[in-house]
């Protein structure tokens, strides 16, 4: 049940005075190795000393992704590039990609936290584990696959594509449980009904999920579909990767390692540190990493933290999924919409998780489309009922009615790694 019951049920107590000696520890070794955090720290006149505890914490300056871009490549390296052993690269789904360092320790520390993850999805040497991320630069397919060696489960080391093999591999060798985006994992599971099976013919009992928001109506879809219990896993590139937290069977929030990654909310705008419980942006501080430690970096994830117990007998901090990153947002005639609020009543009304929301500006006006497949049972007189039924559900949640077109089943691309929901083509014509 627990891949480490010391840390992952460690009093409060205990847990903070491990941070505080790691923080002070790290920051130092920041100091001393990477000259761009060093200058961000002497511009706002702090020294490593003045890091005792996890309360100082604030006083060090944030890391954005503006600086990762900056420092690219080695400007935030803080070993030699001869103690190094692998690099990875985020997806760049929202610019430039971040090249991240790893030493064979960090590696180890990496596996070691995606091994609590699968541990708490009921993963054992007895599992055999069905990696459907991408594997290469993407943190997904090595991010599971290391904690999957290391829990001793049977890996199978897949990455993602090819749908129809996916699924022969799968009940040829017997995968009890499967890892991939949940995009991904839907469609895996529309390909299963579409070969006329059906769960019944899979050994699957568990789905480790990340890399991208997903929302719980399509976490319903997908356990349906595959006949499983789906877990979250949140992670980033800039922290090592997937394991920075994890779901257990309880499904409300994930666990973050805070042995490792300390978190803390701001609000967006002012940078302020917000009181657990507020909604705002989450920021980690590596505290074990050796090669790529960012203090304070700014995930752009916005989320809420709670440190209430947990029926799983974890103490570990929880996150609750991340609603989409700041920059997913859309001001859409002056209202903010996240694409996963419209991801929650699309399905909730009965429709796939496949869909594209398509956002223009067309005389100053903000135009707002959203495509879906109609379900293939539908009638034709029935479409543009059921389209304006879908436009007042949407509008009740958003507050601003979008146009909704049901389009022909099949026509909107699946997405086998992180997919692509929204088109804003008012930031093509800029
Ligand atoms: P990129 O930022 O280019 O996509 P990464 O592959 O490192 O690069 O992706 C990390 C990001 O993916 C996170 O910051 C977050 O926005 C998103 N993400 C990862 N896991 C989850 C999850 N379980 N739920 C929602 N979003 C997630
Ligand atoms: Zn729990």
């Amino acid at each position: 049940m627990y891949w480490n019951e010391k840390i992952e049920c460690m009093s409060r107590e205990d847990m903070t005075a491990l941070q505080n000696e790691r923080l002070a520890a790290q920051v130092k070794h920041v100091y001393d190795n990477v000259p761009y955090y060093r200058d961000l720290m002497d511009k706002k006149g702090v020294k490593p000393e003045d890091i005792k505890t996890i309360d100082d914490l604030h006083k060090l300056p944030f890391i954005s992704k503006a600086d990762l871009r900056d420092a690219y490549p080695y400007g935030m390296l803080a070993v030699p590039l001869k103690d190094c052993v692998r690099i990875h690269s985020t997806s760049g789904t929202t610019g430039k990609r971040v090249v991240a360092f790893y030493t064979q320790d960090d590696l180890d520390l990496w596996e070691d936290c995606v091994a609590r993850a699968l541990t708490a999805a009921g993963a054992t040497s007895d599992d055999v584990v069905q990696v459907c991320y991408g594997y290469g630069l993407f943190t997904g397919g090595a991010g599971l696959d290391g904690g999957s060696h290391k829990v001793g489960c049977l890996t199978l080391p897949m990455s993602s594509g090819n749908t129809e093999r996916q699924i022969q591999f799968m009940r040829d060798l017997g995968a009890t449980i499967l890892c991939c985006t949940p995009s991904y994992a839907a469609y895996i599971g529309e390909t299963l009904h579409e070969m006329g099976l059906s769960p019944a013919d899979i050994k699957l009992k568990a789905g480790i999920f990340g890399a991208e928001p997903w929302t719980n109506e399509m976490r319903r879809q997908i356990e349906e579909l595959l006949g499983i219990k789906a877990y979250d896993i949140y992670g980033l590139t800039e922290t090592s990767g997937p394991g920075v937290a994890f779901e257990c069977p309880e499904q409300s929030g994930m666990h973050i390692n805070e042995d490792n990654f300390i978190p803390e909310i701001i609000d967006p705008d002012t940078g302020e540190v917000l009181p657990e419980g507020s909604k705002g942006e989450l920021v980690f501080t590596s505290i074990t990493k050796k090669a790529f430690p960012l203090l304070r970096y700014r995930t752009r994830d916005i989320c809420v933290l709670s440190k209430g117990k947990c029926s799983c007998g974890r103490t570990l901090i929880k996150m609750t999924k991340p609603m989409g990153r700041s920059d997913d947002m859309m001001i859409i005639r002056g209202i903010n919409v996240f694409p996963s609020q419209i991801e929650a009543v699309l399905i909730s009304s009965g429709y796939t998780p496949n869909y594209q929301i398509v956002v223009d500006r067309v005389n100053n006006t903000d135009t707002f489309d959203v495509l879906l497949e109609r379900p293939a049972e539908a009638l034709d007189y029935e479409i543009p009922k059921r389209e304006k039924a879908l436009a007042s559900a949407l509008k009740t949640m958003l507050g601003i009615t979008p146009k909704v077109h049901l389009v022909a089943p099949k026509s909107i691309a699946r997405s086998e790694g992180k997919a692509v929901r929204v088109i804003d083509k008012r930031k093509l014509h800029d």
